[in-house]
């Protein structure tokens, strides 16, 4: 998956050192990541000759983490670059792999001092806690962390079947599994029975809880889980949130060449009979 990094070690503990040669920068816009031509990454060194016309100082440098030792670093403005604009879903493929996690991550973090420049409360404008990763309202106190929100999939399984989905608003033609967001209130396992009947209609039990993945482009963090159908297979679509939904058999899955994400392993996971 997208944040299994071994042998990359990622510290987001490590307290902030004098920034180097070698360190990570990037530099985000709305759904958009700056890369050189080659898809690297910037670090340190090049950053004299990316910023055009502007002036530049560490102080634009807002530290996120470590990596291997090295620091990264997100930009608070905005500048003139040379360099080449991205989606964020670039960060699927690019290669070295594990540099896919450190820019989603980096990302998320960027999106979240992004929409926090004031406080929600009063108005005023957010300051930088010095104690943890939060901001804080100088003027009422109001302390705002990083969002993430908690989410589930399920694998719904019958015997050799499997129940694989696909979301209407989703840009791929891969096959997905049920999915949703935890409401107020709710257990993860409340989560997981109220999803599965509203988007398909059917009753599951023998819950089995499988791993996690965060999940930055959405600031989620996924939890899997396994679970057995309960009685009726009979599939009632909610068509706002499902194109489709079918039963297939383990036989017919193929395997997955990217598995990034956690969707696509607990698939695989199925298709080898290995849960
Ligand atoms: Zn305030």
């Amino acid at each position: 998956m997208i944040q299994d990094i071994f042998p990359h070690i990622y510290d987001n503990q490590a307290k902030e050192k004098p920034i180097q040669n070698g360190d990570m920068i990037f530099f985000f816009r709305e759904n958009q990541v700056m890369l050189k031509e080659n898809q690297e990454v910037y670090c340190y060194e090049d950053i004299q000759s990316v910023i055009l016309n502007e002036s530049f100082s560490t102080e634009h440098l807002r530290y996120c983490f470590n990596i291997d030792n090295k620091q990264v670093y997100i930009v608070d403005e905005v500048f003139h670059l040379q360099g080449e604009w991205q989606r964020v879903s670039v960060f699927r493929s690019i290669r070295p792999s594990y540099l896919g996690f450190v820019l989603i991550t980096a990302y998320q973090l960027w999106l979240w001092h992004h929409n926090n420049h004031y406080c929600g409360h009063c108005g005023n404008k957010m300051d930088d806690s010095e104690k943890e990763r939060a901001k804080i309202c100088s003027n009422c106190g109001h302390i705002v962390y990083p969002t993430i929100s908690p989410a589930i999939i399920v694998a719904i399984t019958d015997k050799n079947r499997i129940l694989l989905a696909k979301n209407v608003n989703s840009h791929t033609n891969n096959h997905a599994l049920i999915a949703g967001y935890c409401e107020i209130g709710e257990t993860l396992e409340e989560t997981v029975h109220r999803e599965v009947m509203e988007e398909v209609g059917l009753k599951i039990k023998n819950l089995r809880y499988y791993k996690s993945q965060p999940w930055s482009y959405s600031g989620s963090l996924l939890m899997g889980f396994f679970a057995d159908l309960d009685g009726s297979d009979e599939i009632v679509l909610q068509k706002e949130e499902l194109s489709e939904a079918t039963w297939f058999d383990r036989s017919q899955l193929q395997k997955r060449e990217v598995l990034d994400s956690l969707t696509s392993e607990m698939i695989d996971c199925f298709r080898e009979n290995r849960f």
